[in-house]
């Protein structure tokens, strides 16, 4: 396989205020001129959407991860997915997970609360910025509801009032309206709201497991298989010495461009049972978004921002039931000479899945080869 190069994304800013200068987002100059993020604030940065779950956290869930849970209406209909919470990201900072939902909905949408709850935070989290308005929720099971991208206008009185006063919101009830984002990503507003649900320990739980189901029925495509070494890929799949299969994979949610990762890739070697490389019920970082993004993903062959996906995974990496990576911090592949394979398969939130067979040839190394034949 040969892979082209994957372009090293720029900072958001830069992205942003060029693709805005060259006239990149035609389909709304009109709404643009109404945008105040562009007049007033300068350029969004999504990094800050990550610098700032990494500082704070959240102490505040107390429901354990594994258990039933109940199953909620959207905050309002999605008009796709932008993002999942295993989307990788990189705006120029540390690459972190999503860890969240990118909603896509037009600026000014109503958001509801999906479940009622206390009201224990409305925040400016990035001070000053009007882009990142903060409500959130803990429900009655103990999972904290981060809705993000409010409007700080449109939040009601009444949700002012729950959160000073300690009395419970109603499911169903308006937090406030859809922020009009100030970016584009591929040639598409990028209005959304993003939700993080959090168990304890603020482990970033998937929010599709709290969630109606979504009318998605196209699988995730493998769209390329192989072997690497050092993060690159091996082009003729010969392998002397340590080796990793990779797979770009992309999925698709009600969008045609907005490239997600799977919700889960299993591997099975040469006909051996399939493990697991992962399942984004949570993060494997559990409420650390940065850990392990770079050793799931193959930076090399990935990007993620508004101009760039790129999702590409090492099928070599593998965690305990603990959600601890092994010593050996990396699946380990046949060592045999001879000929080897592998099955792939990836699977959706909605259990759409595809499947996919890379073959490859182990060769022994050249230091215990013995001496070929010389011609003569
Ligand atoms: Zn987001």
């Amino acid at each position: 396989m040969s892979k082209s190069p994957i372009k090293k994304p720029l900072a958001c800013g830069l992205v942003l205020c060029s693709a805005l200068a060259a006239g990149k987002a035609s389909a709304a100059s009109q709404a643009l001129s109404h945008d105040h993020t562009q007049t007033e604030m300068g350029c969004l940065d999504a990094s800050a959407e990550g610098q700032r779950e990494l500082r704070l956290g959240s102490p505040v869930a107390t429901a354990p991860a594994q258990r039933p849970r109940a199953i909620h209406p959207w905050p309002f209909p999605p008009l796709s997915i932008g993002h999942t919470s295993a989307s990788y990201q990189d705006y120029g900072g540390q690459p972190y997970f999503h860890h969240g939902l990118d909603i896509r909905g037009n600026a000014g949408t109503p958001v509801l609360a999906s479940v009622g709850g206390r009201v224990t935070n409305i925040e400016n989290y990035i001070s000053g910025n009007p882009a990142y308005w903060e409500v959130a929720i803990l429900d009655a099971e103990g999972y904290l509801w981060q809705y993000h991208h409010v409007e700080k206008a449109s939040i009601p009185a009444a949700i002012w009032n729950s959160y000073r006063s300690g009395t419970p919101v109603a499911a169903g009830a308006k937090l406030g309206e859809i922020f009009q984002w100030g970016n584009y990503s591929f040639g598409e507003r990028y209005d959304h709201l993003h939700l993080n649900v959090l168990a304890v320990g603020g482990t970033y739980m998937s929010p599709f497991l709290f969630l109606e189901s979504l009318p998605d029925q196209v699988a995730p495509a493998i769209i390329a298989a192989g072997v690497m070494q050092n993060g690159h890929d091996v082009g003729d799949r010969e392998i002397d010495g340590p080796y990793s299969l990779y797979a770009t994979i992309h999925d698709l949610i009600l969008h045609t461009k907005y490239v997600v990762p799977p919700h889960r890739i299993e591997i099975s070697v040469d006909g051996a049972a399939p493990e697991l490389v992962w399942d984004f019920q949570s993060l494997p970082g559990k409420g650390n978004i940065n850990a392990h993004v770079e050793e799931f993903f193959v930076p090399q062959m990935t990007c993620g921002n508004y101009t760039c996906r790129e999702l590409t995974i090492d099928l070599g990496f593998s965690m305990d039931d603990n959600g601890i990576i092994t010593a050996l911090e990396q699946r380990e592949f046949p060592t045999t000479p001879g000929p080897h394979s592998a099955v792939i398969t990836a699977w959706d939130f909605e259990g759409n899945s595809t499947s996919k067979t890379i073959d490859w040839l182990v060769i022994k190394p050249q230091s215990v080869m013995k001496p070929t034949k010389t011609a003569n």
